[in-house]
């Protein structure tokens, strides 16, 4: 039977609530599926500490101290979730490792399912993506908005899977093809589903956060959804150009048609409101459209300077 080097990757942003039992949970994990030989021994789980401010960093070092398969990094601030994630990758490529599962501190994804993402990588899969079987523990507008969210990735092109949430498993290939590609601001789910890496789907039930509450909003939550669109499909600058287009001609029609009703029915229209009314709409829309073309501008900006995606400010290996 095969065996693999597993490295879970965790990131974590003022987790001191939930970590104890997450790091007692997912050493468990390792250790049973060292037992049944799917493992190998020197599988760690590795925690991303994304510049928390409560004693999160000092609760992994002190599970650091008792066990090495417990490592991490800390971040000299907070850097958002994406940015922990991609730090986590890299650091266990560069630790060594044959496959990474990435899964959140609050383990409100099944750590049950982390088998099934190893019988899968064992069967040839290099990607393998969990997906949420149901949105229970989700409100109503966290569970709406998702799915539009989706809805929209579809129709601009961009093949995601539907209620897949960054619990998956990335194979050490797909770490290697990961470092070759230096955008900023790398949108992980887009990223590994474009890869045409082989790649599997794992269903899993989602459980309600165990403590502490989200350390998502919708503000950050709609810059995720922006930053995804915007790294990855430009179809909305064409449907500008198309609106753009539409527009125009509906002016020209209508233009059209005022001088015919002029010279031939010597009605000239007078329509006050409908003046009004059609400005209001087309400036707004203008000026939206100019926002969706700043989106694009400010991706652009953001990875030209190409600064450095994160800084780290210690290390335990
Ligand atoms: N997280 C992070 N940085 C952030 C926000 C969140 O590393 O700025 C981590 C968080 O600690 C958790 C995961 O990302 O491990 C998912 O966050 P959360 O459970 O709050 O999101 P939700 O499940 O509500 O979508
Ligand atoms: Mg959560």
């Amino acid at each position: 039977m095969k065996k693999s080097t597993l490295a879970i990757v965790v990131p974590c942003y003022n987790e001191e609530l939930c970590l104890k039992a997450t790091i007692a949970r997912l050493l468990e994990v390792l250790h049973t599926l060292e037992a049944k030989g799917k493992i190998k021994e020197d599988s760690y789980i590795y925690f991303v500490d994304d510049g928390s401010t409560d004693s999160t960093w000092d609760i992994i070092s002190a599970y650091h101290e008792r066990t090495h398969q417990v490592k991490g990094s800390r971040f000299v601030r907070n850097y958002g979730n994406q940015k922990a994630l991609i730090a986590g990758y890299e650091s266990v490529r560069k630790l060594g490792c044959d496959c990474a599962v990435s899964i959140d501190a609050d383990l409100q994804q099944d750590e049950n399912a982390i088998e099934k993402f190893i019988d899968e990588f064992h069967n040839g899969a290099q990607i393998v993506s969990g997906i949420r079987n149901d949105r229970k523990t989700d409100g109503f507008i966290k569970k709406h908005t998702a799915l539009l969210f989706y809805k929209t990735m579809h129709l601009l092109g961009v093949k995601i899977p539907v209620n897949h949430s960054d619990y998956r498993l990335v194979s050490k290939k797909a770490l290697d093809i990961m470092e070759e590609f230096d955008e900023r601001y790398l949108f992980l789910r887009g990223f590994f589903n474009e890869l045409g890496l082989r790649t599997s789907y794992v269903h899993f039930d989602v459980k309600p956060r165990m403590a502490g509450s989200s350390k998502f909003n919708f503000i950050s939550l709609t810059r995720l959804a922006l930053e995804g669109i915007t790294s990855y499909s430009i179809r909305p600058l064409r449907l500008i150009t198309v609106l753009g287009f539409l527009m125009g001609l509906f002016g020209l029609l209508v233009g059209i048609e005022t001088v015919f009703e002029k010279i031939y029915l010597n009605n000239s229209p007078n329509g006050w409101a409908t003046t009004v009314i059609l400005l209001c709409i087309f400036g707004g829309l203008q000026i939206f459209c100019l926002g969706i073309i700043g989106e694009y501008v400010g991706q652009v900006f953001r990875e030209v300077k190409a600064r450095p995606r994160y800084i780290k400010s210690e290390e335990l290996k």
